[in-house]
Formats: C-alpha cells, structure tokens, sequence
C-alpha cells in the first residue's frame, strides 16, 4: 500500500502528465517543435477490379478513400481507379505488389494464379458464411496467415466488405442434374471452377464488366456474379433465362484491399492507422449495404423484369458439395502454408458451425415454424 507521501507524489506526476499531454506549461515540459513543421501529405493510387462507381463492391473504395481524407484533415488524398482505367481488373495483384498503385481493392481468389492458397481468404464452396469467415480471420487466426501468405508478393491484405450469400448465377438453360453441367461454359470464379470441371463443365475466369456480352453472345452459357444488386447493374435478366439459388460456390465472399507493403510501412503510425479504420468502416458498409440492396434489387428483378427464380435440387447440392469437400482438402497438399491456412481454417469452421447450429440455424428455423 502506498503511505501517504507516496499517494501525494503519485498525484502530482499525474497532475503532470496530464498537464504536459494537455500542452499545458508544467513546469519541465519542452515545447516540441513538430507542431511548426509542415506535414508531409501523400497522394495515392487505388486500382480496384471493378467498373469505375460500380454498385456495392465499387462503392467500398469510394468509402474508404472518402474516410482516409476525412480522418487525416486532408494528409492523404486517395483516387480511385475502376477496372482498365489504369490496370485491367485482374491485374490488381500486380499493380500493388509492384507499387504502381500503393492500394488495391479486389478479392483473393481473383489471385489463384499467383497464389492458389488466396482463395482459402474470399469463399469456399459450401465452406464459411460471411459471418464464420470475418470471424476466423479477425480472431481465429486467419489474419496472421493471409500477411504471412502475401509477405514475398511485397503486400498487405485487409477485409475489404462481404457479399453475405451470393446467388447460384444465370443460366440460359435449366440444371435439374449433374448431367447439365456437362460442357457447360461458366463463368464461375475460385474454387468452383475445379468442382465444374469435375462435372465436366468449362470453367471460364472473366471480370464483370464482360458478362453481359459473353453470354449475350454465347461465348459463355452461364456466368455467376453476386447477389442481386450487382447482377441487377450488370443487365444480366436480360441475356438469361434462369436465376438460380443458393450460391453454393460463394457462401459469403470476403472482399480485399491490398496495400503495398513498404509504401504502408513507410507511412507515420497514425495514418497507418487511419487506413486500418477506414478499411475496417468500409467494409461493414458494405456488408450492411448489400444486405439492404440485394432485398431491394430481387423485388425488382422478379416483380419488374419477370426473372424465373429457380432453387438447385438437393441431389445436385449434395453430389457438388462432396466434390468441393474434396477440392478443398486438396488445397492443402499444395504446399506447407496451403496445409497450415486449411488446419486453421477447418478447425475454426468446426468449431463455429457447432455454435451456430444451436444459434443462427436454429434461429432460422424456428422463425419459419
Ligand atoms: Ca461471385
């Protein structure tokens, strides 16, 4: 216990601190000099992989850029790039890692090339919820796996928004069976593409900007997107027939900034940390923002446009979820980080989906009794 002269002191150095943090005159406090400088302000380049304003996974960058501003009274200015305004889409990856572009907003499974194990990071086939995934890589350990992962490309990954659950895409033809997808031309990202391939289909990887006149033309005869607010932009009830659910292939895709990792690292811990916040911000605005439009957008698309909503039969679900169980454990013979990412992802999914079972997916079923 402190004596009584010990409490005095105690209080007069917090009286001090206090003084000295208000920029008070205490006595023995130094004036800094750093308040007199002028303070470097950075300009930056933000290339994302979608068309420049598009809706929802568009608008996370515009957000973000608009935070970091704002936050830091004008220190850092961000221009957003879309898709081929300075770097087609699908070269994001490359345009941070080289520091053409210090910022990048995309999603890790566009990156499979580079990569493979990225796509453990956006969605798995029938794998984590949106809600599950967040989680994992927030506090399941996912966080430090994806830095470890990016570290030799020279990159930085942070969550960058959440689809929720994606459609099951847009179909010229209907799918009663695994027989349909045989020679089917589908445009389908991630994963997926290795379970239509099992089933004899043809996987095509294309950005979304060239969808409508892909299968307007018939180079592809399906194409996923993502949920209705993004597929009600791109016209795709257009040049289709069918609207299939659920989104198997996409359970709830975690969207992705980039940082080149030098450039961030180079920055003053306080702008550092403005950019964590405003991805953070950003990110749950569009998970929020999805959730709200995709409500909106079906009504719209069904009610408006007279799209045939039509659910996978659940033969079809089960034989495509035992395929992707398989191409997903897989994924960890890749490589000794491949094999670490998929333990701790598993692991986590185990555990979450036994809480969740007794909490979200009892919930649901109960509200429909
Ligand atoms: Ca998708």
């Amino acid at each position: 216990m402190l004596n009584n002269i010990g409490m005095k002191t105690g209080l007069a150095a917090a009286v001090l601190l206090l003084l000295q943090a208000c920029g008070g005159d205490a006595p023995g406090a130094v004036a800094g000099d750093s308040a007199a400088a002028p303070q470097q302000t950075y300009e930056w380049k933000l290339v994302t992989a979608w068309p420049k304003n598009f809706p929802g996974l568009g608008h996370a960058p515009e957000v973000f850029a608009e935070k970091v501003e704002a936050m830091s009274n004008g220190r850092m200015k961000i221009r957003v790039y879309g898709d081929g305004e300075l770097v087609p889409a699908l070269e994001v990856f490359n345009a941070v890692s080289a520091g053409t572009a210090e910022l990048g907003h995309g999603a890790a499974y566009y990156w499979k090339g580079k990569a493979p194990e990225a796509q453990f990071f956006t969605a798995l086939p029938f794998g984590m919820n949106g809600r599950e995934m967040e989680s994992w890589i927030q506090y399941g350990g996912g966080q430090e796996l994806w830095d470890e992962l990016y570290e030799p490309f020279n990159l930085i990954p942070m969550p960058g928004g959440n689809t929720g659950v994606q459609m099951g895409g847009w179909f010229t033809k209907e799918i009663n069976s695994k027989e349909d997808f045989q020679g089917l031309k589908m445009r389908i990202p991630g994963l997926a593409q290795d379970v239509l391939s099992r089933l004899g289909g043809v996987p095509v990887n294309m950005p979304g900007s060239e969808l409508f006149t892909s299968l307007q033309t018939g180079v592809i005869d399906a194409t996923e997107f993502n949920g209705p607010y993004n597929d009600l932009a791109f016209g795709l009830y257009e040049v289709s027939d069918y609207y299939y659910y659920p989104g198997w292939h996409e359970p709830g895709s975690v969207m992705e900034f980039l940082f080149n990792k030098e450039k961030f690292e180079a920055l003053p811990a306080d702008l550092q940390e403005i950019l964590r916040t405003a991805a953070e911000a950003a990110s749950l605005d569009m998970t929020n923002e999805f959730t709200a439009r995709n409500t909106i957008s079906l009504t719209e698309l069904v009610n408006k446009h007279g799209v045939e909503l039509r659910e996978f039969p659940d033969d079809l679900l089960q034989e495509l979820n035992r395929i992707s169980q398989q191409v997903i454990d897989e994924l960890a013979d890749l490589s000794p980080i491949g094999a670490r990412i998929h333990a701790s992802y598993r692991e986590y999914e185990t555990n979450v989906k036994q809480f969740h079972a007794v909490s979200e997916e009892a919930f649901t079923r109960a509200r429909k009794l």
